[in-house]
C-alpha cells in the first residue's frame, strides 16, 4: 500500500539521475576519481512527509494566505522554494516585520518538521488560524519521554544544541509542565554535570561551565539534580548519546551507590532512524578510507553536522559542505565543526588517482548532492560522460 506521504511529487522535484545511479551501484569510476557513495543518505521521512503535507495545504487551501512559522526544515534551497511558491516565513532570516502579530483567522500557518515552542502552539490557537501540523512523529518520541519524566519528578538531560528548534520545542515543553531541564551539547559539556553529580565540582562551577542557555533562570542544581533522565535531539551523534548516558549512569552509581541507581537515573534513546541509518551507513563507508569525504547539507543542519563528525572521528578528511557553490578548484568553502565558523580550504582535491566519499543530511535534496558530484568531478578535470 502506498503511504499517503510517499508523494511523487516531492520525490521528483529534487531527484538527480547520478544520484540514483550512484544510489544503485555504490560507486563509480570517473577517469581518476573513484565515487562512494552510502548504501544511506539524504532526505528522510520524516522531511519526504513534511513537504507531501505542505503540498497538499497548497492544494487545500487555495487562495488563502500561508505561513510557514520557521524554517521547514534545515536546506537553504528548500526554503527559498517554499518562498516561490509564495509562503512566506513569519520568524527567522526571511520573516516578514509584523506579520506574526497581524494573523488571523483567514491564514494558514505551518508547523515546521521540528515542532514548535508550546507558547508558539498557544498563540496560534488562540489568533485562530489554520495549523498544518508537519511535526516529524520521531521528533514526538523525546517530547514523549520527556513529558514521562516530569511526572515521575525527574529532570531531563537533553543532550542536544541550545537554540535549536526541536531542542527549544522539547525545552518548551518541560517549562510548560513545571518541570526541569539541562542540555548538554557534547561530551565535554556531559563531563561537567558528570563532575557536578561526583560532588567534583559546586553549582557555580557547573552553571559556568554551560552555555548560558542549556538551563532555565532559578535552575537550583543542588534541587534539581537528585534524579535525571536522559533523552536526544533526534538527529545528535548515536555514539555520543550512548557515551553521556553511560557517563552520567556512571557518576550518579559512584555518588549515591548501585542501589539507588534505579531511583535516581532513567536514559532513553530518542535517535531517530534516519539519522542512526544515515551515520551507520556514513561509518561504512569511510572504513574503506577515501581521500576524501564531503559531507553535504545545510550549514545549521543538526544532522548534517553530526555526519562530519562520523569522518572527523575515522581520521577522514572531511568537510561540510551547503553545495555545490562551496566547489572550486583551487579552494573549497566549509563549515569548521569546532568554531562553527565557514572558511575556506586551498588545495583540498588531491592530484592523481583518489577515492571522493559523499553523504548528504535528512534535508538535503538529492538533485544538491548530484550536482555537487558534478562539480568536484569538474574540477577534478574529469567528465561524466566517460565513466571508465
Ligand atoms: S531527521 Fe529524523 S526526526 Fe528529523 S525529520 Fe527526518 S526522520 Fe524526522
Amino acid at each position: 500500500m502506498t503511504h499517503k506521504y510517499e508523494d511523487p511529487e516531492v520525490r521528483y522535484t529534487y531527484r538527480s539521475s547520478l544520484v540514483d545511479k550512484l544510489r544503485e551501484k555504490g560507486e563509480l569510476q570517473v577517469g581518476r576519481l573513484r565515487l562512494l557513495m552510502p548504501q544511506s543518505f539524504g532526505f528522510c521521512w520524516g522531511v519526504d512527509r513534511a513537504l507531501a503535507m505542505v503540498n497538499d495545504a497548497r492544494r487545500e487551501h487555495e487562495g488563502r494566505s500561508m505561513w510557514l512559522l520557521n524554517s521547514i526544515i534545515h536546506n537553504p534551497r528548500v526554503n527559498e522554494d517554499m518562498g516561490g511558491m509564495g509562503i512566506q516565513f513569519l520568524k527567522g532570516k526571511q520573516a516578514v516585520p509584523g506579520a506574526l502579530q497581524s494573523l488571523s483567522k483567514s491564514d494558514v500557518v505551518i508547523v515546521p518538521a521540528f515542532s514548535a515552542m508550546v507558547e508558539e502552539m498557544e498563540d496560534l490557537k488562540r489568533r485562530d488560524v489554520t495549523v498544518v501540523d508537519t511535526t516529524c512523529p520521531w521528533v514526538i518520541k523525546p517530547h514523549k519521554r520527556a513529558e514521562k519524566y516530569v511526572r515521575e519528578g525527574f529532570t531531563t538531560v537533553v543532550h542536544g544544541t541550545v537554540g535549536h528548534d526541536e531542542t527549544r520545542a522539547t525545552c518548551s515543553l518541560v517549562r510548560s509542565l513545571g518541570g526541569e531541564f539541562v542540555i548538554v551539547h557534547d561530551l565535554d559539556e556531559a563531563e561537567i554535570l558528570a563532575k557536578y553529580l561526583e560532588e567534583e565540582l559546586d553549582s557555580t562551577e557547573l552553571l559556568n561551565g554551560l552555555h548560558p542557555k542549556s538551563v532555565r533562570k532559578n535552575f537550583d542544581p543542588t534541587a534539581h539534580l537528585q534524579r535525571v533522565g536522559v533523552i536526544n535531539q533526534t538527529t545528535m551523534l548515536a555514539s555520543e548519546s550512548r557515551a553521556i548516558a553511560g557517563r552520567l549512569r556512571a557518576a550518579l552509581e559512584k555518588r549515591w551507590g548501585k542501589s539507588e541507581l534505579n531511583e535516581r537515573f532513567r536514559d532513553f534513546d530518542t535517535i531517530c532512524q534516519a539519522t542512526q541509518d544515515n551515520q551507520d551507513a556514513a561509518m561504512s563507508v569511510v572504513d574503506s578510507n577515501p581521500d576524501l569525504f564531503l559531507v553535504v547539507g545545510g550549514y545549521d543542519s543538526s544532522n548534517t553536522r553530526n555526519l562530519a563528525r562520523v569522518g572527523d572521528a575515522a581520521g577522514v578528511p572531511a568537510w561540510h559542505i551547503q553545495g555545490p557553490d562551496c566547489i572550486h578548484k583551487n579552494f573549497l568553502e566549509y563549515r569548521e565543526r569546532h568554531t562553527g565558523e565557514i572558511k575556506t580550504q586551498q588545495n583540498w582535491l588531491p592530484q592523481g588517482s583518489i577515492s571522493v566519499a559523499f553523504t548528504a543530511g535528512a534535508s538535503t535534496p538529492d538533485a544538491i548532492l548530484g550536482q555537487v558530484v558534478e562539480r568536484v568531478v569538474s574540477v577534478a578535470g574529469e567528465s561524466l560522460g566517460k565513466p571508465v
